[in-house]
């Protein structure tokens, strides 16, 4: 990700974001009862999404981030996973080799991306939990690494995809009254070394524009964004362009928790994969630690051959992992 000035403030005056209320009230059919499908016993609920055994706050409360962690690992040890390299293809496979142990429908969003090193393969890989045509929420990170000699990415790149191979697991065990997709993105690194905005988050430009182009988003209720969640020293900041009302959310869970020694105690102005998501009009939260390591601005690993698995932490993984189950918990009720 990168930092940067007014540009992505521009877009969401442009775009507006959405109220909770604004975005799904209007736009999300409901369900009718299914006539010809008879029930054993006469209900005036809705039957669940999917009805797995624990309710998405049961799995808040019990998440371990031990699996998160173990996965990270396992990806980490294929060395620099940019686009198109070896080490990238052995991700892709062990992502997919992963989710088959699990309950998710699992669909391959494959496109070449114009870049400054030329057309370049990329894959979006999208885990789908939960069934019926009313909104769903969106949890995603990206698992590519960027072109940098001897970087590994633990924590960029490499967490985002552990936390949501964790996720996956506890969400096939999941009663869910909405559908949750998961989403590991692609080149969100820029290719070149400067961040820009035509060449940075390829991966999420390309679902944002599948999801419009399929009339997807009306039905997007949120997208939660996880980025370098694994760092030991846990501080994610407040990104100021997230959209509010989800940031609330977000803090109701974590102090539901009592995870608020971890979230919100500084604020920044951060590019990454939620920009096209909020330019589409889409409630999206950025839960990013942008601290990592010793230095002035306190990133002394970030982009570094010094990113490695020593720097980060289970419990980590298991604090975000809670407080992302506990705030689709509460976006289930909305
Ligand atoms: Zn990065």
């Amino acid at each position: 990700m990168g930092l940067r000035g007014g540009l992505l403030v521009l877009l969401l005056l442009s775009f507006g974001c959405s109220s909770p209320t604004g975005t799904t009230a209007s736009s999300t059919p409901k369900a009718a009862a299914p006539a010809a499908t008879p029930s054993p016993a006469p209900t005036t609920a809705a039957a669940p999404a999917q009805q797995g055994p624990e309710t998405l706050d049961q799995l808040a409360q019990a998440f371990s981030g031990q699996p998160s962690f173990d996965d990270t690992r396992a990806v980490v040890a294929f060395g620099p996973r940019p686009p198109a390299s070896p080490a990238h293809k052995k991700t892709v496979d062990y992502i997919l080799r992963r989710l088959k142990s699990t309950s998710a429908r699992v669909q391959l969003d494959s496109f070449t991306a114009a870049t400054p090193r030329g057309p370049m393969p990329m894959t979006n890989i999208v885990a789908k939990f939960g069934q019926g045509p009313g909104q769903i929420l969106l949890v995603g990170g990206h698992y590519d690494t960027k072109f940098l000699p001897g970087f590994v990415g633990a924590n960029d790149g490499g967490s985002s995809t552990g936390i949501l191979l964790g996720l996956a697991d506890v969400l096939s065990k999941a009663r869910l009254q909405k559908q949750v997709w998961l989403v590991f993105l692609d080149g969100e690194e820029a290719i070149h070394n400067e961040w820009t905005d035509a060449d940075s988050v390829y991966g999420s430009k390309h679902f944002v524009q599948l999801l419009q182009q399929r009339n997807m988003v009306p039905r997007i209720g949120c997208f939660i964004l996880a980025d370098m969640i694994g760092d030991r020293s846990l501080d994610i900041t407040r990104e100021t362009n997230s959209t509010a009302w989800l940031v609330d959310f977000v803090r109701t869970a974590e102090t539901s928790l009592g995870d608020q020694a971890y979230f919100f105690k500084s604020r920044m102005d951060i590019s990454d994969d939620h920009g096209p998501f909020l330019a589409a009009g889409i409630p999206s939260v950025d839960l990013i630690d942008f601290t990592y390591g010793p230095g002035d601005h306190g990133l002394g690993y970030w982009h570094t051959p010094q990113d490695t698995m020593d720097k980060l932490s289970p419990t980590s993984f298991k604090i975000v992992g809670s407080v992302i189950l506990k705030t689709l918990a509460l976006l289930e009720r909305q």
